[in-house]
């Protein structure tokens, strides 16, 4: 089994999204369903369109292609672990 180490999937320390070293923020949040849009990081300076949809903290839809390259943003926490122990 190889692992896709590469794509990873977690939180940064400002509780933004990264995926596969790209950056997002919340976009839009549906507290009832437990749906949140989030928007790469870059959206408004380098204009990228790429989204991610999750839903209970997975990963459900991954939208657009980003037009800058990836970067390495440091620390990630995995969204499966609870920061309240
Ligand atoms: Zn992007």
């Amino acid at each position: 089994m190889s692992a896709v180490s590469d794509h990873i999937y977690g939180y940064n320390e400002r509780g933004n999204l990264v995926y596969n070293k790209y950056c997002y923020t919340k976009a839009t949040a549906n507290g009832t369903a437990n749906i949140i849009i989030w928007r790469c990081r870059e959206y408004r300076r380098l204009k990228c369109r790429a989204t991610i949809k999750t839903k209970n903290k997975e990963l459900c839809a991954i939208r657009g292609s980003h037009t800058h390259e990836a970067k390495n943003y440091g620390k990630i926490i995995a969204p499966f672990l609870t920061t309240s122990m």
